[in-house]
């Protein structure tokens, strides 16, 4: 086993947004830091558009500087269409849009690049007395005052610590497309930040940057949560050509032909015009199951969960990336205020499990009429989910007098 410096020392596993998130505070607080991150591709290749939070900024800042801005997409309202292409719902909630590519290579290139591992997979953890033990790909054992489970819907981490805690399918998926030029389509809708709700689904619209932040001409990209039931319909739609059956997502060149046609007729059975523009002229397509993960603890002895290892809220609330970001502020500011790593993680836990909790509940809340194979948000009245209301919560962090569970409709089906 490998030994380790005075500095206090972390693990990290995982090195997407939650992992660097995490690094990098902590590299500022003094911390000697690894990350494992299991894959050995471009990571900043992954995603598309991410909505942007005030809240994010003060954890950016941190870590990139008080003048560091993103590149990013200002967007005042929103809007909702019917199937005519009429808008039904309007708000004004001023937000910035930006995109994977410009936020993950931002925070990326602040990590010390020797310390960030990639192509090692963290294979297991063990508590110690006071430190952790990781067992990697690579064949090492490294142990460490802290180890953090950054890694994501299926932690590994999770997995060993918590295994009644398994990832739940919503029964719909997210059909994500790209126009990378939408110069065909309504220049509106290009501008806006916009809903509609074919039936059975909901549809989130918006502008998505060009590749090199700003420099590229923008794009647009679409989320289509799209229903379809566990068992052979998913199994199908998510096996490739040659026959591999993809778990968390397919790719953009791994999605068969046929179902990208089937997916286009659809929308031209059920979409509005300019949405329905938008599904023809999309040039990449990604599949992603939605699932909850909701936790009961995310702390154990000396390791921690943060991100979406901890709590997968549905991408309703758009909040994923804010949430592992306020994860990492909190747990840094923890260790920092506290001589203890137990007390500080006792700290993080009490600070950070409740609105975990909320966030989950709440993205059930907003999802509850695809899940259920409803019509639309309206065909069940007690849900309370008017298009303003829908307008209004999505996308943002749960208010909280809307995050209370007590608050919200019985979800049990
Ligand atoms: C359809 C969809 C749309 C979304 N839209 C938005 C949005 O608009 N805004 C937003 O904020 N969020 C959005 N999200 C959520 C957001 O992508 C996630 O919340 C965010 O990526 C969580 O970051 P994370 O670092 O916790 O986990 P992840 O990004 O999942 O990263 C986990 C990392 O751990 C690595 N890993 C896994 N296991 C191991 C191991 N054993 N050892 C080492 N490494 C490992 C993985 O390779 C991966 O890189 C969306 C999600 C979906 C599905």
């Amino acid at each position: 086993m490998t030994n380790l410096g005075c500095r206090r020392r972390v693990i990290i596993a995982g090195g997407s947004v939650g992992g660097l998130f995490l690094g990098n505070l902590l590299v500022k607080s003094g911390w000697q830091v690894d990350i494992f991150e299991r894959a050995s591709d471009a990571l900043v290749e992954r995603g598309a558009g991410i909505a942007g939070h005030a809240e994010l900024e003060p954890v950016l800042k941190t870590i990139l500087g008080p003048e560091a801005e993103l590149d990013r997409i200002d967007v005042e309202q929103r809007f909702a269409f019917d199937r005519t292409g009429r808008v039904v719902a309007r708000h004004t909630y001023p937000q910035y849009l930006t995109s994977w590519n410009v936020l993950f290579g931002r925070i990326q290139k602040a990590f010390p690049a020797s310390s960030y591992h990639s192509g090692i997979e963290v294979l297991d953890v063990v508590q110690g007395e006071g430190d952790a033990t990781v067992s990697l790909s690579d064949g090492r054992r490294l142990s460490a005052d802290l180890v953090v489970g950054a890694d994501g819907v299926r932690s590994r981490i999770r997995a060993k610590l918590a295994p009644e805690v398994i990832p739940r399918y919503a029964q719909y998926v997210a059909w994500r497309g790209i126009i990378d030029d939408p110069s065909k389509l309504d220049p509106d809708l290009v501008e806006l930040f916009s809903f509609c709700f074919p039936q059975g689904g909901q549809l989130i619209g918006y502008p998505l940057l060009g590749r090199d932040g700003q420099g590229g001409h923008r794009r647009y990209n679409f989320l289509w949560y799209y229903r379809v039931p566990a068992g052979r319909d998913l199994d199908d739609l998510l096996t490739d050509a040659d026959g591999r059956r993809h778990e968390y997502a397919i790719p953009p060149p791994s999605i068969r032909q046929e179902h990208i046609e089937a997916f286009r007729k659809t929308a031209q059975k059920r979409l509005p015009p300019q949405f329905c523009d938008a599904v023809m002229c999309a040039n990449r397509f990604m599949i992603q199951p939605i699932y909850d993960v909701q936790s009961e603890r995310i702390v154990f002895g000396r390791i921690a969960l943060i991100g979406d290892a901890a709590f997968v809220a549905r991408p309703h609330v758009g909040i994923g990336v804010l949430k592992a970001a306020l994860d990492a502020m909190s747990l840094t500011q923890c260790l920092d205020r506290n001589a203890s790593i137990s007390d500080a993680l006792a700290c993080y836990q009490s600070e950070r499990l409740r609105p975990g909790l909320d966030a989950v509940q709440f993205g059930r809340y907003l999802g509850a009429f695809i899940e259920r194979g409803l019509d639309g948000p309206t065909s069940d009245p007690e849900l309370g989910l008017t298009y303003d209301f829908i307008l209004r919560e999505s996308a943002r962090l749960p208010r909280a007098s809307m995050a209370s569970v007590g608050n919200i409709p019985n979800l049990v089906h």
